[in-house]
């Protein structure tokens, strides 16, 4: 149960609801982190003193907890400054560990930049990539894995959940197929994973990218985990220097984040049931409002194999630059925090076939944990009038 005093979360008077994008430190995840900065300050590495020895046993039980997360060993994680870092660590890793096997790569045109543009790289390399197609829910049908799967595939790349509308993809199914072709099959969590269960060998992952800032806990700490029987897989190294995390990831680690990513993992595991739970009744709440205020909706994504807080609707008619200028007190987005700021319609919206229009008409609204009821009918309440009126200036 998430105490009710941290239900109130002390960030000003904005309505935050672009959990997207990032989440507010848990205060849990705070109070484990605060000693690593000036007590407990050793480096992990450091094997003559006690610092370094309390040091390390902080980050192995961080270790556990990540792992316990996604059915993973201890052995299994390696820790990285976050989901960029993670996702251009296995698919330059791999590439270049299986690059005399072939060269073929299957991805989707949904993913997050940090593996598009990961790919485009491999590909300006001399690696062929393909893009699946997605359904208008923004799916991967797994029949069109297996008719893309060829003996030179090395890799397939596919989301766990997309950070615009909320998809949640077939992971088991797809891993089943990559994993019967023998090539590797990698999942960035990243939005996934704490909101929808994962079980890395059930679902045939064999690497999985997750970000602590996610899931309630610090900026610049993430994980990768990378599968170390059946296949054995000894990623080469991005960034050279020291032998941390098993030579995979050289640099001095960063103890205090990577204890907050263990705790947050940990609340997440403990806490999954109430909190899916939580988000899910405040949705419906929120979608019942609006649709009493502004009738049927067009809700974007799958309407059942999605993560529970996020809401992505279009408002036909209406601009969502202008919609969020008339609410500057609630913190929302058009789309993710890394592509905002262009004017291009977002990847995402355009890969699932959405018309141009639409997509500069959308809103996306992530519920999180410390949202309440009172504020989704605050938000609602905004949302209708503020719609209302921008329509009768069409
Ligand atoms: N993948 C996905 C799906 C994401 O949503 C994000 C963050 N927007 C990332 C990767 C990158 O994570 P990080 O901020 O930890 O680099």
């Amino acid at each position: 149960m998430i105490p009710s005093q941290i239900r109130t979360a002390p960030f000003s008077m904005t309505i935050y609801l672009d959990n997207q994008a990032t989440t507010p430190v848990d205060p849990r995840v705070l109070e484990a982190m605060l000693p690593y900065f000036n007590e407990k300050f050793g480096n992990a590495s450091s094997r003559t003193h006690c610092l370094g020895w309390d040091a390390e046993e902080a980050v192995e039980h961080a270790r556990t907890q990540v792992a316990a997360l996604i059915g993973g060993d201890p052995r299994e994680i390696i820790f990285t400054s976050g989901a960029t870092e993670s996702n251009n660590l296995a698919l330059k890793g791999i590439a270049e560990m299986h690059r005399t096997r072939g060269n073929h790569i299957l991805s989707t045109p949904i993913e997050h930049p940090s593996v598009l543009e990961t790919l485009e790289v491999l590909s300006e390399n001399g690696f062929e990539v393909d893009l699946l197609p997605v359904d208008r829910q923004g799916r991967v049908d797994p029949e069109d894995v297996a008719k893309a799967l060829r003996e030179e595939t090395i890799l397939v790349s596919v989301m766990m959940a997309n950070n615009e509308i909320g998809t949640v993809e077939p992971l088991a199914e797809i891993g089943e197929l990559v994993e019967r072709k023998g090539a590797v099959f990698h999942t960035d969590a990243t939005q996934g994973v704490g909101k929808v269960g994962l079980d890395v060998h059930s679902a045939h992952v064999h690497l999985a990218s997750l970000t602590a800032h996610k899931i309630y806990g610090p900026k610049g700490c993430g994980a990768l985990y990378v599968r170390r029987k059946s296949p054995d897989l000894r990623l080469p190294r991005q960034i050279h220097g020291g032998g941390q995390e098993r030579g995979m990831r050289a640099g001095t680690l960063n103890v205090a984040g990577i204890v907050g990513l263990g705790r947050a993992a940990e609340l997440c595991l403990d806490e999954r049931e109430t909190e899916v739970a939580h988000s899910h009744q405040l949705r419906e709440q929120f979608l019942e409002d609006l649709r009493q205020g502004l009738g049927e909706l067009q809700l974007n994504g799958h309407p059942t194999e999605r993560i529970p807080g996020t809401v992505h609707i279009t408002f036909p008619g209406v601009d969502s630059d202008s919609l969020m200028m008339a609410m500057p007190e609630v913190a929302l987005s058009s789309g993710s925090a890394c592509a905002s700021g262009t004017l291009e319609p977002s990847h995402v919206l355009k890969a699932i076939g959405a018309h141009p229009e639409h997509a500069r008409a959308s809103l996306r609204i992530g519920i999180g944990r410390f949202n309440t009821a009172e504020e989704l009918e605050t938000v609602a309440d905004q949302l209708i009038a503020t719609v209302t009126k921008l329509r009768r200036k069409i």
